[in-house]
């Protein structure tokens, strides 16, 4: 018998209890906080998905540089969540500190309506990652993906856009769509959807080819919205072959693909596009190119950029539902060309895959010495465990390896012992900054969580 179906549940109950004893003791000033906010914000928190914490209440932020965190009651922390993924440049990182400093504070102006000569810049180097040559800009990844869909039903005429079960895309409506046992339902919790999502989406499993088939064959899909892995279900690598049997249905039904590259940006300087020699119609990239100032964007291929500006009828100036006041503002744009040029450059992504791979084997160990039948997978910089093996290669899969007690009881133990892992997942990323000291840091105090939790 492995030492996974001796875990005891029990035991878990107790050690997270215990786990959320200690997490209460240690941070009263954030719990103050916390309490204090319940008369003026919704749920206690700036944005309520905040009151995901395995503690009952988050810690408050008071500073952060590098790799590094520290909260209200003063604990510091290894930072592996970085903001799942908006701090993957590092907190505050120097060049992209100058460049908000000299564009805010010296040379004046964030936000004047007028485009910096910034972005060309920025432009030309997305270009150079991911292959497209034309981009535009959003503020957060959801708008990114939104436009981009709405460009892709301009240019196709048609009304569907298809995604992947167990996808996340941010708040874009159409992607609220799960697989049921009788076909595709909206997606459980689903708040105020405008429409039925069934009605504009349809669905199939990652890594299955024969489905996307079938729901490309009705011929009403404009684009396919899809992560080259998907990282919000665990990480769920493409099977060889199948992201290039992708590309050649979504062609030959006449279908644009479009690549969210927004987390598995980690794969390399331009995500799996470039890593892996993609040729999607569009990409959408946000959260890091900021380097934590919001910023987002959208590449087109030069065919699609063609088809867009030979719609006359499109109104892309005033108010088509393609733009936002602050988009492409003369601060996000600063600060995503001093992050690209100088801190998410390509030496530093060999840093941060190097200190990833090392992660990895480090839990890898820690299962193989336990026997415990969980699975590690790699993208890059970013790396997250999942309570089955081997590593589930599709959405569904994936969902149902979920055990919320498991994660809470990782979450805390590993936060209450100076780590902090993406409150949504069991993943951890790497910044420049990231050291082997915190990567091996986490590989103890891991081990000794697992430890516990089976008896050593
Ligand atoms: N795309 C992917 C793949 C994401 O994981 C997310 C958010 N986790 C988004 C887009 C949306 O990002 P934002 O919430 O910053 O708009």
């Amino acid at each position: 018998m492995d030492d996974a179906a001796r875990l005891d549940r029990g035991r878990l109950a107790a050690l997270l209890a215990r786990e959320r004893d200690a997490f209460a003791q240690r941070h009263p000033r954030s719990r103050a906080a916390y309490r204090q906010a319940a008369g003026s914000l919704l749920g206690n928190v700036p944005m309520t998905w905040m009151n995901k914490a395995a503690g009952g209440f988050p810690v408050y932020l008071a500073e952060a540089r590098g790799a590094s965190v520290t909260d209200l009651d003063g604990h510091r922390y290894a930072d592996f969540c970085l903001g799942d993924s908006g701090a993957m440049a590092g907190h505050s990182p120097p060049p992209t500190v100058q460049a908000v400093r000299s564009r805010y504070g010296e040379a004046g102006g964030a936000t004047a309506m007028l485009p910096t000569t910034d972005a060309a810049w920025v432009g030309a180097e997305l270009a150079r990652r991911f292959g497209l040559p034309l981009w535009s800009f959003t503020l957060t990844a959801t708008d990114a993906n939104r436009w981009a869909l709405r460009l892709a039903r301009l240019v196709t005429g048609r009304p569907k856009v298809l995604v992947f079960n167990w996808c996340y895309h941010g708040t874009v409506d159409e992607a609220f769509v799960t697989l049921g046992e009788h076909g595709q339902v909206s997606r459980e919790g689903n708040v105020g959807p405008p429409v039925d999502p069934t009605l504009t989406t349809r669905v199939a499993e990652f890594n299955d080819l024969d489905g996307l088939a079938a729901e490309l064959a009705n011929g009403d899909v404009a684009g396919v919205l899809m992560e080259p892995a998907l990282t919000n279900i665990g990480i769920v690598l493409p099977l060889p072959g199948y992201l290039e049997g992708v590309r050649e249905l979504t062609r030959r039904h006449g279908t644009l693909l479009v690549n969210d590259e927004t987390h598995t940006f980690s794969a390399g300087p331009g995500g799996c596009t470039g890593a892996w020699g993609l040729q999607p119609d569009l990409v959408t990239v946000g959260k890091s190119i900021g380097g934590g100032v919001p910023a987002a964007a959208y590449g087109l291929s030069a065919e699609v950029a063609e088809r867009v500006a030979s719609r006359r009828d499109a109104d892309l100036v005033d108010t088509g539902g393609v733009g936002g006041t602050l988009a492409g503002n003369a601060l996000s744009v600063a600060a995503m060309r001093a992050t690209l040029a100088h801190v998410l450059t390509d030496e530093a992504f060999r840093h941060m895959t190097a200190l990833a791979t090392r992660f990895s084997e480090g839990v890898q160990g820690v299962l193989d010495r336990r026997r415990l039948p969980w699975s590690v997978v790699q993208l890059g910089a970013r790396t997250e465990y999942r309570f089955t093996s081997p590593p589930p290669v599709d959405g569904r899969r994936s969902a149902a390896a979920g055990d919320g007690e498991l994660d809470d009881y990782l979450h805390l133990y590993l936060h209450n012992r100076g780590i902090l892992l993406t409150p949504f997942h069991n993943m951890a990323l790497m910044c420049p900054a990231t050291t082997q000291a915190d990567v091996d840091l986490h590989g103890e105090v891991f081990a000794a969580a697992v430890d516990e939790l089976l008896g050593a």
